[in-house]
């Protein structure tokens, strides 16, 4: 399977086009279409799952491990306090929507798109990546009443059990690091408690899943070693998402604290590149580790766009060429043209079954200790059937469905997770202060 330039890969639609314009804060292969009538209608509490299962859902920890809404936090188009809609600006997560889906929180992303290996670069990086962790936190601010920045494992219940949502920090790409890995201790500080080597492409610290040009380091880099012993050190949760078999290899074989996935599916299911092997799941999961199922609908089952769509996207590409080497100007109208494109061949999507498949799957593979949910909201995922968070207790329903208890349900929204950064802070041994003490 090959994978196409990145310039044809991204997504549109309004507010979407308007962040990964910014950011390229897209995933490979993102696709987004308005919803059928019919799925607009089925939003909020009747989502079509029985009352006893709504309340089973919504007595739940309901968590998240990839929410990628950060990247609208500066958008004078977002607001998060306002109920929105998948079909009008294609986000999936606002605060009405949480409550509404019953989604108590989870890790909100700081985010960085692989730019050239270099120290200007690596500066300009590491500048957008604390900003980003700073429009967290502003937001976390912002909304005090209703949300609360979480720094511990048990965190999460306190600041539930208050009835607010739970902002945990992760880091999805280290570029931003540059070559001085002490600096996740600034970011530790700020309450980054998760962390992720690589994203598309290889960089610094690893081998990437979806770097065209092969393998670099045949895994970690010496650098990316070092970064995970330091992230070690200060008690974060190492992420694989991304990363190269090989890079997930090396991090089981180096990490004291056992691995999280925090947004992939399984190759049984469909063979992909961000997708993962059964010998590598069931590695991760003897290691302690846990998969956090990705909703991306281009790496839950191959999408045939129709002939109309990929040749349109193919003279687009042609007219602008590749999105990393585009000014401001240059993209705004890319976007453009990509956003009328999408109104007039819309891509294909992927729906809720798939995603179940997907999620029972790893189930089946490595059991209940070992699965969880990190669905690429605001990052391109989302489905036919599940087009944003407010479908969530169909999660639940489709779980109790297949069989599985509320205990294991329990894990599978947030116990998993929980455990692992458990496990990260009793492993840690950094003297630095940690945030909940300054609090
Ligand atoms: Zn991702």
């Amino acid at each position: 399977m090959t994978l196409r330039p990145l310039a044809g890969l991204l997504a549109a639609s309004s507010l979407l086009a308007l962040t990964a314009c910014n950011d390229f804060h897209q995933e490979s292969g993102s696709e987004i279409i308005p919803q059928s009538e019919a799925q607009m209608s089925t939003h909020g509490h009747g989502v079509g799952v029985s009352k006893d299962v709504l309340e089973v859902h919504n007595d739940m920890l309901v968590m998240d491990t990839h929410l990628d809404t950060p990247a609208y936090f500066h958008s004078a188009k977002y607001d998060f306090s306002k109920r929105q809609t998948f079909e009008a600006d294609g986000t999936h997560v606002d605060l009405p929507r949480m409550k509404e889906g019953g989604l108590d929180g989870g890790f909100w992303v700081i985010f960085t798109p692989q730019g050239p290996l270099d120290e200007a670069s690596y500066h300009s990086a590491r500048n957008s990546a604390l900003l980003r962790q700073m429009a967290i936190r502003e937001m976390a601010a912002k909304y005090a009443d209703e949300v609360e920045l979480a720094f511990t494992a048990d965190d999460a219940e306190r600041i539930a059990g208050e009835g607010k949502r739970v902002v945990y920090q992760s880091m999805e790409n280290s570029y931003p690091l540059g070559t001085d890995v002490s600096l996740l201790e600034t970011f530790y500080i700020g309450g980054l408690r998760m962390v992720g080597p690589v994203h598309f492409r290889n960089n610094q610290f690893a081998d990437s899943a979806t770097d065209v040009t092969g393998e670099k380091f045949d895994g970690l880099s010496p650098l990316g070693e070092e970064l995970v012993k330091k992230a070690n050190e200060l008690g974060m949760i190492l992420d694989g998402s991304h990363a190269a078999d090989t890079t997930v290899y090396d991090m089981i074989e180096l990490s004291t604290t056992p691995l999280i996935l925090s947004h992939t599916g399984v190759d049984g299911v469909y063979e992909h590149f961000r997708n993962i092997p059964d010998e590598l799941l069931l590695a991760v999961a003897e290691d302690g580790g846990v998969i956090q199922i990705n909703a991306y609908g281009s790496y839950l089952e191959a999408l045939e766009p129709s002939p109309e769509r990929t040749q349109a996207l193919e003279e687009l590409d042609a007219e602008f060429g590749d999105t990393a080497d585009m000014d401001k100007e240059t993209m705004t109208r890319y976007w453009e043209a990509r956003r009328a494109l999408n109104d007039e061949f819309p891509p294909p999507r992927s729906t809720f079954e798939k995603f179940m498949e997907h999620m029972l799957y790893a189930l089946e593979l490595v059991g209940p200790d070992h699965v969880g949910m990190g669905a690429d909201w605001d990052g391109g995922g989302g489905v036919d059937g599940m087009s944003d968070i407010t479908f969530l207790p169909k999660v639940t329903a489709a779980l109790i469905d297949a069989g599985y208890t509320k205990e294991d349900i329990q894990k599978i929204w947030s116990g998993n997770m929980l455990r692992l950064l458990r496990a990260a802070e009793e492993a840690r041994t950094s003297e630095l202060t940690s945030p909940d003490v300054l609090n």
